[in-house]
Parts: C-alpha cells; sequence; structure tokens
C-alpha cells in the first residue's frame, strides 16, 4: 500500500469516516493531510493526487478511525504476565508490588517491557498509553531513562507517571500491623523515603521528560493511591500537577477493602478526604471507582475528574463491578483501560471494550442502564485524549494529533446489516486494522511494525527469561509467608457491611459471618 515510514507528510486517499456512531453512517470517501503530526486539511476526495510530496495511502474501501487510547497500564507488570493467579487485589499485590528482595532491575529490563507492551498495541491500533510505572525497589534516573527511551523509540504516544507511594502497607490496610512478624514491621519502616526524596526525584523527571519527541512524550504524577501516600506528599505533587498541568493518578475504591481502611483511618470516604485536601479537580485521573458511593460520585462529578474503568482488573481480581451508568447519570467521563499485562495478557483494548460493554449486564436488569456500543467506542478514543489532556486525541478534526487508524470495512463489518460501532466494540480484536499513524508517522502496517525490531526483541525476552524467574523466587516466599495475614484481612473486610454492594452475586452469604 505505501512505503517510505519515516516520511513525515502523508494524503490518506478516499478513506471513509464514521459520521454518527450511533447509525453507523459513514461519510463519502475523504482525503486527508497529515504534516508535521497533526492533521491538516480533510476534504472529499480528489483521485488521491497529491499536490506536493507527501506519500498517497490508498484508502478505498477503509475506514479512517482515531487510534485507540488505553489510559491506564503498568508497562513494569509486563513480565509477571500469565503468572499471577486470579487473585483479591491485596493478595495479588504480595507478587506485582513485593515488599522487600525485589531488584534493582538493568534500564534494559524496562526497556524491553515496553517495546513487548507497545508491540502489542500498536499492532491492532492502540495509539497512545498512559502508564503508571512502577520500579523496583525505587526508582532511578537509569532505569526510567530505558522505560522512557523505549516509549521515545517505539513511536507510541506516552504519558508516563511514576507510580510512587510513601506509606508502609500496614499503615493503611486495618488489622495488618497486629498480624505481620515483628521482623517484617521493622523491615517496612526502613523502606519508607521522605517526601523530599520523592518529589525531588519528581521534579528531575518531569524537567527531563515531559515534552520530548515534540510532545509525543508527557509526564504525569502519581502517589499510587490517596490512602497509600501523605497528605504533605499528595499536596506537594499537586502542586507540580497545577503548574505543569499534568495529570495526577490516584487508584481510588478498587477494592472493598480499601472503602474499610478510608472509614478506619480518615472516618470519612477517600473521595471527600480528596476534595477536603483540595486536589480533587479536573486533572485527577480516579483509577477504578468500584466502591464508590452516591457522594463520591457526585464529589468526582463536580470537579469534574475523569474515570477510567478497568474491566479486566476487576474481573481477574474479583474487585466488584464500577457503578457505571451511575458515573455517567452524573456527567462523569469514563475512559477505559486494559491496565496491565498480568490482567489483559495483549494490552489489547478492543478486548477491554468487548467486556465493558457487556459486565455491567449481570448487575442491573433495567437494560437502559447497560453501556451503549458507541459509548464504549468513545470511551477507548475521545474520553482517552480528556484523560491524557492531549487537545485533540481520539478525534478526526484539522488540527488534532495524526494518531489514526486505517480499518478493512469489508472485515470489520463483514455481514450484511451490522452496525459499525457494535461490529468495533464486539467483533473487532484489532485483525482488521491495516494502518497505524501515531503523531503522523506511520508505525504499522499490516501487522508489521516499522519501529520495532520484533526479532531483536524476541531474543532479548528470553535472555531476560532465566533472569526473571530468579528475580521471582523471594518474592514467591514472601508472598507464601505474607498471604495468610493477608488473607485474614481481605476476609474480615469482605465480611463488612459498608452500605453499598458492588459484586453482582451473594455478599450476603459473606456479610456479617464469623470468620471459619
Ligand atoms: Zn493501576
Amino acid at each position: 500500500m505505501v512505503d517510505g515510514p519515516t516520511h513525515s507528510s502523508w494524503l490518506i486517499a478516499g478513506a471513509r469516516l464514521c459520521e454518527d456512531l450511533e447509525t453507523g453512517r459513514l461519510s463519502e470517501p475523504v482525503d486527508v493531510r497529515l504534516a508535521g503530526g497533526r492533521i491538516v486539511e480533510l476534504t472529499p476526495a480528489a483521485g488521491g493526487r497529491s499536490a506536493d510530496d507527501a506519500q498517497v495511502v490508498d484508502a478505498t474501501g477503509l475506514l479512517l478511525s482515531p487510534g485507540l487510547v488505553n489510559s491506564h497500564f503498568h508497562s513494569t507488570g509486563t513480565f509477571n504476565r500469565a503468572f499471577v493467579a486470579n487473585l483479591p487485589l491485596e493478595l495479588f499485590m504480595l507478587y506485582e508490588l513485593p515488599p522487600f528482595d525485589f531488584g534493582p532491575f538493568p534500564p534494559e529490563l524496562y526497556r524491553s517491557q515496553v517495546l513487548w507492551a507497545t508491540s502489542q498495541m500498536l499492532k491492532v491500533g492502540v495509539t497512545s498509553v498512559f502508564d503508571d510505572a512502577m520500579f523496583y525497589p525505587e526508582p532511578s534516573d537509569e532505569a526510567v531513562a530505558g522505560l522512557m527511551g523505549a516509549y521515545r523509540d517505539s513511536g507510541i504516544r506516552a504519558t508516563v507517571a511514576v507510580y510512587l507511594p510513601n506509606k508502609v502497607e500496614y499503615e493503611w490496610i486495618p488489622g495488618l500491623k497486629e498480624l505481620l512478624p515483628a521482623d517484617v514491621v521493622a523491615r517496612m519502616d526502613e523502606c519508607v523515603p521522605s517526601v523530599d526524596e520523592l518529589v525531588g526525584f519528581y521534579e528531575r523527571f518531569v524537567r527531563r521528560w515531559h515534552g520530548e519527541e515534540g510532545g509525543r512524550l508527557r509526564c504525569a504524577l502519581s502517589c499510587s493511591a490517596p490512602q497509600r501516600a501523605t497528605d504533605e506528599y499528595i499536596l506537594r505533587l499537586h502542586e507540580i500537577s497545577e503548574e505543569l498541568d499534568l495529570p495526577f493518578v490516584f487508584h481510588v475504591y478498587e477494592t472493598k477493602l480499601q472503602r474499610v481502611a478510608a472509614d478506619a483511618f480518615y472516618g470519612t470516604s477517600m473521595i471527600r478526604h480528596l476534595r477536603e485536601l483540595g486536589v480533587l479537580c479536573e486533572r485527577s485521573v480516579i483509577v477504578h471507582a468500584v466502591w464508590v458511593d452516591e457522594s463520591d460520585i457526585a464529589d468526582i462529578a463536580d470537579a469534574g475528574a475523569i474515570v477510567v474503568h478497568s474491566p479486566s482488573g476487576n474481573l481477574r481480581c474479583g474487585s466488584g463491578v464500577m457503578p457505571y451508568r451511575q458515573l455517567r447519570d452524573a456527567g462523569v467521563p469514563v475512559a477505559l483501560c486494559s491496565d496491565e499485562a498480568t490482567v489483559e495478557d495483549r494490552c489489547n483494548l478492543w478486548q477491554v471494550g468487548r467486556l465493558a460493554g457487556m459486565l455491567h449486564t449481570i448487575g442491573d436488569p433495567d437494560h437502559r442502564t447497560w453501556p451503549r456500543a458507541e459509548e464504549i467506542v468513545d470511551a477507548m478514543t475521545e474520553t482517552g485524549g480528556r484523560c491524557l489532556r492531549v487537545d485533540g486525541l481520539g478525534t478526526i478534526r484539522v488540527g488534532a494529533p495524526a494518531d489514526l487508524i486505517l480499518l478493512d470495512l469489508d472485515l470489520v463489518l463483514d455481514t450484511p446489516i451490522a452496525k459499525l460501532a457494535n461490529a468495533l466494540v464486539y467483533g473487532e480484536h484489532g485483525s482488521s486494522v491495516r494502518a497505524v499513524f501515531v503523531d503522523g508517522r506511520l508505525v504499522a502496517q499490516d501487522g508489521r511494525l516499522t519501529t520495532i525490531d520484533e526479532g531483536q526483541l524476541r531474543r532479548d525476552l528470553d535472555r531476560w527469561s532465566r533472569h526473571w524467574a530468579e528475580a521471582v523466587e523471594p518474592v514467591e516466599r514472601w508472598a507464601a509467608r505474607l498471604a495468610p495475614a493477608y488473607d485474614e484481612i481481605y476476609a474480615r473486610c469482605a465480611r463488612t457491611d459498608v452500605g453499598i454492594n458492588r459484586w453482582a452475586g451473594n455478599e450476603g452469604s459473606w456479610l456479617g459471618r464469623a470468620a471459619p
């Protein structure tokens, strides 16, 4: 179809656009010009003639769509893919973020994880990702450079936060300290960095990387979650977020245990606590929001914050079902994410969209509350763009970033009366994607990447396999030792009545029941 992938000026000739997702009405064929990383012209098709030196893509029979936006991801969990069993989050995290004896790892390892994940995403048309990267045991500038350099080279658009809590687990998991062996408590106490150190790291990170590659790489803030961070630290990160207009990520109410914890430690809701601190705002990215109640939803809506829905993560960790329609009815924008590869193995946002479209039918017999396919498409594109705070991202209009995908319309629709939004949400896995542009550059074509050497990546992954297997040995030992304490608290919290239920099934069989 085309050659010269690095060409910076393109004419996509004769593509069809979706004019109305609800009816699936398509435009007449159009020509779309890309230059300087943006869409610069949209005109009726004129036979594929280029007036300048632009490379021409013949898009006859192809649908031009905004690239997909994966609004939450942890690239640094990639090598635990297909390794950890489905477990409640607090037990799962013993593998994900082990307390001790894990790392440090070389920058090249972080690089390989990003290249593997972005290769999965780009091939199916995910053109932007919001990474909340964890580093073990703490981030170094070199390890961060390994990760950010991989995003630069992969060609994907990336917003990256570094996941940096500053409280030890027993400070926010109710009752944990009493159940942990004394030597574990003492070791946890040794691991707490000062607020100045963490803020200093963030300032260097943002100075070095924010806006790199003409703005394709951006930075964001993350303290992991409100309960895992001190108020002083949250306020300091909020200042950086405000000064540079950066998103600030909070995992909030992913699990019921966190609701019990907020009641115990704050005496109020975690969302209300963020509001009272003055940090809940339009830059806040609230990931999960499963166990939010009505007043939380009102607070999120008032603040103009965005919620990121992680159906795969919530299902794999048994966290419950996010109150999708209540959030949308309150006016809260909801974006979608694959979360990490431990919960969505191929980082495939199409699969996530399909899950999101179906998950909410199990909790409510009122079919009018169920997500519509066109809402899911919007969550994967335009609302994702808002989450990353990149103007026009996820849309097709003059001036918007040239992050676009071409899909084979015959393959997408396939049967006689298929509707486009339904076909995209329930029938597409990325196999109809013919070409992928990010920032006006062709990064994938017919399933092959122009930016990543997949043969080299395969050899690198083989090289890491023994290294990683050795690295997780102590993790498994610690998990075996600590799991009984975490499991006991998990069960205790599951049995606590918090006034709402987010499980579709039989919470009632646990409520009030004594531990076995
Ligand atoms: Zn997360």
